[in-house]
């Protein structure tokens, strides 16, 4: 490689590693992706510019120049058109594009390796090195699009009978297989596109069934998955920046995964061999368990109460994210801090639809960052707390993940909102979370419902408030 790349793809690994550090505060994430978008492009540049391919007889720079063009527009259209409550759908649609290249490269680079002479066959390292790509790729392509299709409602949790065990089978069938074919040093095609399918296959019914609260978990899991796709491809073509940029990704994607894991209070292995949401009979869906009579409430009666308050705990929730409404919620603790009352927002690690959803929706209206008390801080807080105000969260704030085994998010640690003096629940319907479970907070004596879209509920709140 010759210095003048060395040093592109030197400068271009210093800008991802600044960026992921930029990237872990809201208010430096937006300078985080752009550095590390810079560094993407040097390294594209560069690469096209100086990469030494005179060893590559059909290099085709029509067909690069129109890849990255079609690319580039699909992608900022995308970018540009995805509303803010889409994001996670996006993210993991990119997570599956991640995967689907591994997988292409391990493809063209094992075709590469058929029917050449023996003396210039790849090593058995570099062979498996190939699978890899092949494997990891594929898992990560299918389980990426069903972790979209289930964020964006399209798709259901689908148990089959036994799926831990047929999933687990699949598995060591894949390690196994993937063995023989390195073993073997066999250039068979067919074995190799069997083990495509079959990983292919594995993805679907690793995240087919995860339903309940332990999306999160397969998210990061996902995530991390690509930049170890990544790497292992830069690995095939001693390419420094693929490697580190996918050591970046995926070992950030793991440390997500590990308190993603504990966040859930799930284990690491209960992730991998799929034990997910407390076994196979924690299916979720209404119980018919909960009963009871709940407390409807008005927004000038809420606003009553918040306005005597001493403190008051905001409980932020996906809900929040559907309807907009992070800037009238910041007025609303900006009205309610002038009248005197101590307001803080209890931050739920899985609140909303992806890892840090809250913390950047609140960001976004200039929330004061020390206002945002994480889980385990705010928790012991609720038995001083005169209101809490729960808008658009449910699972996060559903008792039943302390008191039902039989719930799918049983086991979660919860925002302790029931220990507060008066809760009051804003939401539009009685409809379950994520979860599809039911919530027995919204029967709890303490409750009081504030039925109705989340904006349109504070923004009547705040007036009756300006009234007080
Ligand atoms: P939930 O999904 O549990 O509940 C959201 C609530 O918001 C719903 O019950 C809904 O009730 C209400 N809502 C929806 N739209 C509005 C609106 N416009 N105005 C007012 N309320 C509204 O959200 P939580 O944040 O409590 O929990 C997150 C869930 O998502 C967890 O189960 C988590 O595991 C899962 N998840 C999280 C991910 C992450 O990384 N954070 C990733 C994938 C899944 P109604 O329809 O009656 O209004």
């Amino acid at each position: 490689m010759n210095l003048t790349l060395s040093i592109i793809y030197l400068i271009s690994t210093v800008t991802f590693t600044f960026g992921l550090k930029f990237l872990g505060h809201p208010e430096t994430a937006k300078k985080g992706n752009l550095i590390s978008g810079i560094g993407m492009v040097l390294a594209i540049i560069g690469t096209l510019v100086f990469h030494d391919i005179e060893n590559v007889p059909t290099i085709n720079y029509i067909l690069i120049g129109a890849a990255l063009l079609v690319g580039t527009i699909l992608g900022w259209i995308m970018a540009m058109k995805v509303a803010m409550t889409k994001m996670p759908e996006l993210v993991s649609l990119f997570n599956g594009f991640g995967g689907g290249s591994a997988l292409l490269i391990g493809i063209v680079e094992f075709g590469n390796n058929v029917g050449v002479e023996e003396s210039e066959k790849v090593s058995a390292a570099i062979l498996a090195t190939i699978l890899s790509a092949i494997v990891i790729g594929s898992i990560t392509f299918t389980g990426s699009l069903v972790a979209w299709a289930k964020l964006d409602g399209s798709m259901k949790d689908l148990r089959l009978p036994k799926y831990n065990l047929i999933n687990n089978i699949l598995f060591v069938a894949l390690i196994a297989f993937s063995a023989y074919i390195v073993m073997m040093d066999t250039d068979s095609m067919v074995l190799v596109y069997t083990l495509l399918i079959v990983s292919l296959i594995y993805g679907y019914l690793f995240v087919a069934p995860i339903g309940g609260a332990d999306m999160p978990v397969v998210i990061s899991l996902l995530n991390s998955l690509t930049g170890i796709a990544a790497a292992i491809t830069g690995i095939l073509y001693g390419n420094m920046v693929m490697i580190v940029g996918g050591i970046l990704v995926g070992s950030a994607g793991f440390i997500l995964t590990f308190v993603m894991c504990t966040a859930m209070n799930r284990s690491l292995g209960s992730v991998i061999f799929g034990a997910f949401g407390g076994g196979s009979d924690a299916l979720a869906g209404p119980t018919g368990k909960v009963a009871g009579t709940i407390k409807k409430t008005t927004a000038s009666d809420a606003a009553v109460m918040m306005n005597y308050a001493n403190k008051v705990v905001i409980v932020p929730g996906y809900g929040l994210a559907v309807a907009q409404a992070q800037h009238v919620i910041h007025e609303l603790e900006e009205l309610l801090t002038k009248k005197g009352v101590d307001v803080s927002y209890a931050i739920h690690p899985v609140a909303g639809r992806m890892p840090g959803h809250m913390n950047v929706l609140l960001a976004e209206s200039n929330v004061d960052y020390g206002k945002l008390i994480e889980m385990d801080d705010i928790n012991p807080q609720f038995t001083n707390t005169d209101v809490v105000l729960v808008v658009g969260a449910n699972d996060v704030v559903n008792p039943a993940a302390h008191n039902d085994p039989s719930s799918p998010i049983y086991g979660m640690p919860i925002l302790d909102v029931e220990n507060a003096k008066h809760i009051i629940v804003n939401k539009r319907s009685m409809n379950a979370g994520y979860a599809g479970i039911e919530n027995e907070l919204f029967f709890n004596q303490k409750t009081s419902m504030l039925f109705g879209d989340a904006k349109e509920a504070l923004t009547k709140l705040v007036a009756e408030l300006k009234n007080m």
